[in-house]
């Protein structure tokens, strides 16, 4: 059953996302907490609980709104309606910021996070592009709270900005006939059926994002897709290239002509090593001492001779299928 149990703030159930969450999820407990930011009895859970946690929902008002800076796909990076989630990605990057809790944290004051984002759109002299995405995945919260549609319609009925957003997940029927006008960009990120298999825990397989990136294109979004993170698992040349033969010949026309791919290597970190073995302890293990190497801050990533060769295939071999002006850019 998911949630578990919910714990929130009750001024969160002033709001009517709050008071609609409190009926949909009536048949759960309901545990009220000072802030989303501090619950002791789930901080304090040993690290083999990180699954169980996972099952919760923590539903709350989000205080800070800050913008950071970006130069990648967007021109900002923006706190919205939710972060964490309640798939379990060995590698996910959430897990540096909130360490066990990364649990789904729902937001209910989407109303105050839109307005400020609009009125940063309308403000600024250029078309201002906005990462709503980074630190939750939209399109698996959208089942619960249908915020993403409720975005997207009342964003692009005004006549500034981009709104855009990176999903594992297929789910994108509502998203389908909404009056997008051409303002949000759909990004998908894939890897190999196997590495979403078994690493990507709970997330969709690889046939079903394909196919959702082509319904989306189809009904008119701007698209684009990750291979993220690459994963340099012991035969990953021949689990990649089988992505890549498995892309070039599902995605349709349409994605193809317009598509720009981001390329991210996987970085790990001690914190997910120590949660990973207990929680997970017949997982993968994703720490290859022979072809990672430190980063500071507790940080691992792949050693620059071992990445560059990567890269360089990687490079060849989607410019092979998809054209050398498809790379946004591989980090
Ligand atoms: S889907 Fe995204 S946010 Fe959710 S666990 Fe995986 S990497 Fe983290």
């Amino acid at each position: 059953m998911f949630p578990e149990k919910v714990y929130y703030e009750p001024d969160a159930l002033s709001y009517d996302l709050g008071k609609m969450l409190r009926e949909k999820f009536g048949g759960s407990p309901w545990i009220p907490i000072e802030s989303h930011n501090k619950i002791d009895e789930l901080r304090t859970q040993p690290n083999s609980a990180f699954r169980d946690l996972k099952r919760l929902l923590i539903v709350g008002v989000r205080k800070t709104h800050r913008y950071v800076p970006n130069t990648k796909t967007s021109d900002f990076l923006v706190p919205y309606t939710s972060s964490g989630c309640s798939a379990s990605c060995l590698y996910c990057y959430l897990v540096c910021n909130y360490n066990k809790c990364a649990y789904l944290r729902l937001f209910v004051n989407r109303e105050e996070m839109l307005d400020k984002l609009e009125k940063t759109a309308r403000k600024s002299e250029r078309e201002l592009t906005f990462e709503i995405g980074s630190n939750s995945d939209l399109v698996l919260e959208n089942t619960i709270t249908h915020n993403l549609e409720w975005t997207i319609e009342r964003f692009a009925s005004q006549e500034k900005g981009f709104l855009t957003f990176p999903t594992k997940f297929n789910m994108v029927g509502p998203l389908l006939p909404l009056e997008h006008r051409g303002r949000v960009v759909f990004r998908m990120s894939v890897n190999p059926q196997e590495i979403i298999r078994t690493i990507e825990l709970g997330t969709s397989p690889l046939e079903q994002r394909v196919e959702a990136l082509n319904q989306m294109a189809e009904a008119g979004y701007r698209v684009g897709m990750l291979i993220a993170p690459i994963l340099l698992v012991e035969n990953w040349k021949p689990q990649y290239l089988e992505l890549l033969d498995f892309l070039e010949a599902k995605l349709s026309d349409r994605v193809k002509r317009s598509v720009g791919i981001e390329v991210i290597f996987m970085t790990y970190s001690y914190v997910h090593r120590a949660i990973n073995s207990e929680a997970f302890p017949k997982g993968s293990d994703l720490y290859d001492p022979e072809r990672m190497t430190g980063r500071g801050r507790g940080k691992y990533c792949y050693r620059p001779d071992v990445r560059n060769e990567a890269e360089a295939f990687l490079r060849r071999e989607i410019e092979k299928r998809f054209g050398a002006k498809s790379i946004l850019y591989i980090v």
